[in-house]
C-alpha cells in the first residue's frame, strides 16, 4: 500500500507531571517504528499541558479548551498525572486522569497482567506467558464516586459512598464478558457481597448478564479471598472483573506479580472514546533521572492500536518486540535490576520492532 492510502490517527498526547513525559517519549518513539514497518499506519500527535504543571501555569489541571480538543482525538495516550505536592484546598492530589474518565464516560478499566520473564516476579517457578490475566476495574462510579464531595475538617465524621448503578454494572458486565469470551472463557466476579448491600447487587446484575453469555464460564469471589489467590496462584485466572475502588488496589498487587509499575500497561475505554496509560503514577521519586521503566507505557500504546481501527497489526508488531526484548536480552531498567536507561529501553525496542527475521515475525500475533 503506498503511504498516500495509509490510514492516519490522530492521537492526542497528554505526558502529565513526573516521569510521565520521559516514558510517553518512548511511546512516541515506538510508534514512529511501527510507522517505518507498516506502510499502512501514519499518526499524526498533538501535545496537550494537562496535569498539576498545567494547574501550576493556569490554574486549571484540565483546561476545559483542551477537554473539547480531547474530545475530538482518536485516541488519547496519557503518561502519568499529579505532583504530591501540588494539592487542592482539600489536600487531595490534582487527578485530571480521574475527571477525564468520567467526563468522556469511560467506565471500563483493563489492565493486562503478563509475565514477560521468569525473573521478574517475586513467585517462584512461573515462567514467561504463564501468569497472563486481565483486570477490568469499573472506572466511574464505586467507591471513587464519592471523591469529589470535600469535607468540613471540623466535622465530627465523614462518609464516602459506594455508588452501583443498573446501567453502570450491566455495560461493565458485558465488557468483561466478551473479553473472557476472546481469551480463554473465565470470568471471575470480585466483590464483597458478603457484607456491602451495594455489592450484593453488584453480584446480582452480574448473575443476570452472565445468562447472556453461556459460553462463559463463571467463579465469585470476596476480594480478601482474591487478595490470597492472586499471590498463592494467579495462574488460576483469566479476566477478573470489580468494582473501581478494589481494582484500584488489586491492579498494583497484580503488577507486583509481574515486575511492578513499569510493567502494567492500561486502558480506560467508553463506547466512543479511550484513554491509555501506564498503572502507574507520576513516580518523583525517579523524575528527571531517565531511569523509568518505560514498558507500561509502550503496552499501553500497543492496547490503543489495538482499540483504533485497522491498526492492529501495529500492536502485534509492539508486543512481539517487547516479547522478543525480555526473552533475549539481559539488560534491564533498575525497577527490573538492570542499569538500562529509559530511553535505551525504547530504543532497544524501536530496533527490534523494525527487524523482520522469522523468529521475530513468528512473534506476532
Ligand atoms: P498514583 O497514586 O498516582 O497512581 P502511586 O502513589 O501509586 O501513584 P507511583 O507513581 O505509581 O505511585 O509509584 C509507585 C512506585 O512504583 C514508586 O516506587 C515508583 O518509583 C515505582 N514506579 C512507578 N512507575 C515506575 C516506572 N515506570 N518504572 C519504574 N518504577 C516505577
Amino acid at each position: 500500500m503506498q503511504p498516500e492510502t495509509a490510514k492516519r490517527f490522530h492521537i492526542a498526547l497528554l505526558p502529565g507531571d513526573g516521569i510521565g513525559p520521559e516514558v510517553i517519549a518512548e511511546a512516541v518513539k515506538v510508534l514512529r517504528a511501527v510507522e517505518a514497518r507498516l506502510d499502512c499506519i501514519r499518526f499524526e500527535f498533538e501535545e496537550f499541558s494537562v496535569g498539576a504543571g498545567e494547574y501550576l501555569r493556569s490554574g486549571d489541571p484540565l483546561p476545559e479548551a483542551t477537554f473539547e480538543r480531547l474530545r475530538e482525538s482518536g485516541a488519547i495516550l496519557l503518561g502519568a498525572m499529579g505532583l504530591p505536592e501540588v494539592r487542592w484546598p482539600s489536600g487531595t492530589e490534582m487527578a485530571p486522569q480521574v475527571k477525564l474518565r468520567e467526563r468522556l464516560d469511560l467506565y471500563c478499566g483493563v489492565r493486562p497482567v503478563y509475565l514477560y520473564h521468569s525473573d521478574h516476579g517475586p513467585l517462584k517457578g512461573y515462567r514467561a506467558g504463564e501468569i497472563d490475566f486481565v483486570i477490568v476495574r469499573e472506572s466511574t462510579e464505586g467507591l471513587f464516586f464519592s471523591r469529589r464531595q470535600g469535607y468540613a475538617p471540623d466535622a465530627p465524621e465523614v462518609r464516602d459512598t459506594l455508588r452501583i448503578s443498573r446501567a453502570g454494572a450491566e455495560r461493565l458486565f458485558r465488557a468483561a464478558f466478551q473479553m473472557a469470551a476472546s481469551r480463554r472463557g473465565l470470568l471471575t466476579l470480585i466483590d464483597k457481597a458478603n457484607v456491602l448491600p451495594s455489592m450484593a447487587y453488584f453480584r446480582r446484575i452480574f448473575d443476570e448478564v452472565a445468562v447472556e453469555f453461556p459460553a462463559v464460564r463463571t467463579e465469585r469471589l470476596y476480594v480478601d479471598a482474591a487478595a490470597l489467590y492472586l499471590v498463592q496462584n494467579p495462574r488460576r485466572f483469566d479476566v477478573i472483573v470489580t468494582e473501581n475502588m478494589f481494582g484500584d488496589i488489586l491492579s498494583d498487587l497484580a503488577a507486583g506479580l509481574v515486575g511492578g509499575m513499569g510493567m502494567a500497561p492500561s486502558a480506560d475505554m467508553g463506547d466512543r472514546h479511550a484513554v491509555f496509560q501506564p498503572a502507574h503514577g507520576s513516580a518523583p521519586d525517579l523524575a528527571g533521572q531517565g531511569i523509568a521503566n518505560p514498558t507500561a507505557t509502550i503496552l499501553s500504546a500497543a492496547m490503543m492500536l489495538d482499540w483504533l481501527p485497522g491498526a492492529a497489526a501495529g500492536a502485534g508488531l509492539i508486543r512481539a518486540a517487547v516479547q522478543r526484548f525480555f526473552a533475549t536480552s539481559e539488560e534491564r531498567t533498575r525497577d527490573l535490576g538492570g542499569r538500562l536507561k529509559t530511553a535505551e529501553l525504547g530504543d532497544r525496542i524501536g530496533e527490534l520492532l523494525t527487524s523482520s527475521d522469522a523468529v521475530f515475525l513468528s512473534l506476532i500475533h
